[in-house]
């Protein structure tokens, strides 16, 4: 599998570029706004070739699927070029700055007949599949709520776009209420229906909110509590799904590594939920590349991204009103 990467990240560097190679792909070309940047960064990298014109790196080393993770203003564009040059996508979070451009990329995927992905990593994570494996087999019972802790401090070395920057999608609720939806969605297997919110700039975001918590409706009944942010330094993440039979605890489960502690509390005691360890972008891939085989689906697919990005959008306007808002799904 022949893969170019649209955007010179962090996150490509830190994590996707070894989860493409460990699942067999080979990484031929780069693309940076920058010429200098995509020459270099290709070249720490050991990849090919360098672009800063993604017409010609489309064009260019026949390349069967392309991994988006610019800043978040250029996926639209970005992931609609691709696909009309017949490239899977597999596209960074948030798909796109509203829900109808997120609507449009994933439309525009099943129209060409190419895979298309979201890189929700969260739900690929071994903690997490234990999670949802423990809630959707009983073991709690009906769910009545569940509470999300994802107030993290930025680390420094992100410092930039997502503090001061709304045009790139900068702010809390975009980059991490996101993944807490994806994660939500998947443990409960059902979609929020409204959301009431308040944000913040609590010392970094110049411009964007840097904190924010919202209480989520579901179909069932069942209420969801998140808080993201980028200033706790010394908070731990986590969630807790409580139902009418037990509660799961997981302590440090919001996060891009295989950790992580998850207790079950019943009638009967506590138990403590073992999980597989495995990184979390490589079993991304590997589903990635079977849909692309045909066998089975990515594990977080368009209509996911639609769906988290519909939350986000949901809470930020809350947030911005004051007012309880309706998650619009764009009719996907
Ligand atoms: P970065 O800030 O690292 O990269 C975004 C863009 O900024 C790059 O495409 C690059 O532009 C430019 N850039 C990066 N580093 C430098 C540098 N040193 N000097 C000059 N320009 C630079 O963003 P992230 O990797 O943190 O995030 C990218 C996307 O991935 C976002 O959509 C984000 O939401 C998502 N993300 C997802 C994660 C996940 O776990 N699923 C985790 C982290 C991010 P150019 O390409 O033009 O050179």
């Amino acid at each position: 599998m022949r893969w170019g990467l649209i955007g010179a990240s962090n996150i490509a560097a830190n994590h996707m570029i070894g989860a493409i190679r460990g699942a067999g792909g080979d990484i031929r070309s780069v693309l940076s706004s920058s010429p200098q940047r995509a020459k270099t960064y290709a070249a720490e990298h050991g990849i090919a070739h360098g672009y800063d014109d993604l017409a010609t790196m489309l064009a260019a080393d026949d390349l069967d699927a392309v991994y988006i993770s610019t800043t978040n203003e250029k996926h639209l564009a970005q992931a609609l070029a691709a696909i009309a040059a017949g490239k899977h996508v597999l596209c960074e979070k948030p798909l796109a700055m509203c829900v109808a451009d997120a609507v449009a990329m994933v439309q525009a995927a099943d129209a060409a007949g190419v895979v298309f992905g979201t890189n929700h990593h969260l739900r690929n994570a071994g903690s997490h599949l234990a999670i949802r494996a423990a809630v959707q087999s009983g073991r709690i019972g009906e769910v009545l709520s569940m509470r999300v802790f994802h107030a993290v401090y930025l680390p420094p070395f992100l410092h930039g776009w997502r503090l001061d920057n709304p045009a790139a999608g900068g702010g809390v609720i975009a980059d991490i209420a996101v993944h807490d939806a994806d994660t939500v969605r998947f443990h409960l297997g059902e979609d929020p229906v409204s959301v009431v919110a308040i944000d913040a700039e609590s010392g970094l975001g110049q411009g964007v909110e840097d904190s924010c918590m919202s209480v989520w409706s579901m179909p069932s009944g069942a209420m969801v509590m998140a808080h993201e942010s980028f200033t706790h330094a010394h908070a731990e993440t986590g969630l807790e799904v409580h139902g009418t039979k037990g509660s799961i605890i997981a302590r440090n489960v919001m996060t891009q590594r295989p950790v992580g502690q998850i207790t079950l509390r019943t009638q009967a005691g506590e138990e403590a939920i073992t999980f597989s360890d495995h990184n979390l972008y490589a079993r991304a891939m590997d589903h990635f590349h079977a849909a692309i085989l045909g066998q089975g689906r990515p594990s977080a697919d368009g209509v996911d991204g639609v769906k988290s990005l519909a939350v986000a959008a949901a809470v930020a306007q809350a947030a911005k009103t004051g007012q309880r808002s309706v998650v619009d799904y764009g009719g996907i």
